[in-house]
């Protein structure tokens, strides 16, 4: 795919869909961006054919559906999704049935834009799969269109990205580049979102998360992810607990589980945090930038642990360590108490 980095690129919008050859993009938002998706379509000039801005949390089929009608009505020939993680999915979402080419301006660090991954929800249940079709064709990384995203999101959105590294350096398709990408992708975060917190104006700080972002979802579309994913994707499906608090809140869980079966992983990670303890570093540095420090605070509660640690043992997948019933019941009683919060 094509990428342009830097603070005003939103600039060159009208430019990426000339090179791409596009004269009629559909602009995807949600209802909160429909600001920020109208200053795109003022930019894409009349190279918008329309707007779309019903974007909703892990694209519901329905809204998929009343999307693609919205760009088969305004003869689209392409999209341009702008906004966060489910936003560009439900780019993807229309790229999956149609073909229609995809352009992401991603205004998150949640890192889908990278990734070949689709998700649709339908009945409580979502589905995912990878496919080359969805991914974007051209990222237009402006970190200024971040200033505004709260310090609680950002927060909790930088982990997200984070859990990609984590779970990349430990992958059964993990390489020696992706690992590098990872490492720098953790260090770039680590020191990132404390200045984001102490300052959200702080443009260079929100360049730097914009880049780790990008390379954690280059870790994420390049790797297949374990128990951490598995579990949120769970927890969100099923219990719908928010997507981004949830990855942030387990994940020094997973690392605590996963580490010690993971040393080429646990020394990456203990260099990109300075750390030698990384699970109690990442529920730390979390808490002190005022993320939720427990799986009880986004609303489980014990009697949720039955179904989730049935899907989570339903299949057989890659992980460090394996996922026995006991080991994921001790995990979850930790995380649900924030066992290793300060
Ligand atoms: P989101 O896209 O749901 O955004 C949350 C809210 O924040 C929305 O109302 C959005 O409009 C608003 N927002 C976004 N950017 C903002 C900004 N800069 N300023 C102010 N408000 C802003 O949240 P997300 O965490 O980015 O995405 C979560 C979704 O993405 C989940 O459905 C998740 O499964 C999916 N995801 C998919 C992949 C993949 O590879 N397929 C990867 C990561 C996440």
């Amino acid at each position: 795919m094509r990428v342009v980095f830097g603070a005003g690129s939103l600039r060159q919008l009208r430019e990426e869909a000339e090179l791409l050859g596009l004269r009629r993009l559909l602009v995807l938002s949600t209802p909160d961006q429909r600001a920020l998706a109208e200053q795109a379509a003022t930019r894409l000039g009349d190279a918008c054919a329309g707007m779309f801005t019903e974007a909703r949390m892990h694209v519901p089929v329905q809204v998929a559906e009343a999307a693609r009608a919205a760009a088969r009505g305004a003869g689209a020939d392409g999209c341009l999704a702008i906004g966060g993680g489910s936003t560009v999915g439900l780019g993807k979402a229309i790229a999956l049935t149609t073909g229609l080419p995809v352009i992401s301006v991603p205004t998150t660090y949640a890192g889908s834009e990278m990734t070949p991954v689709w998700g649709l929800t339908e009945n409580g249940r979502k589905r995912t799969g990878r496919n080359r079709a969805v991914l974007p064709r051209s990222v237009v990384y402006d970190p200024e269109l971040t200033v505004g995203l709260p310090v609680d999101m950002s927060v909790t959105s930088g982990f997200n990205a984070v859990a990609h590294a984590v779970e990349a350096l430990y992958a059964p398709d993990a390489s020696p580049i992706i690992s590098a990408m990872a490492e720098e992708a953790v260090r770039s975060l680590g020191t990132a979102l404390p200045a984001i917190a102490a300052d959200p104006l702080d443009i260079e700080a929100r360049a730097d998360a914009l880049r780790g972002a990008w390379l954690c979802g280059a870790c994420l579309g390049a790797t297949t992810m374990s128990l951490h994913h598995k579990l949120c994707h769970i927890l969100g499906g099923t219990f719908d607990l928010p997507h981004a608090a949830t990855h942030t809140v387990l994940l020094p869980y997973v690392a605590a589980f996963n580490l010690p079966a993971a040393p080429a992983a646990q020394q990456s990670l203990s260099r990109a945090l300075a750390t030698d303890d990384v699970p109690k570093h990442l529920a730390r540095v979390s808490a002190e930038l005022g993320a939720p420090r427990s799986l009880a605070e986004l609303g489980l509660v014990e009697g949720d642990f039955d179904e989730t640690v049935a899907q989570a043992t339903a299949q057989p997948y890659a992980n460090p360590r394996p996922v026995t019933a006991e080991a994921l019941r001790l995990l979850l009683t930790d995380a649900l108490t924030g066992a290793l919060a300060p």
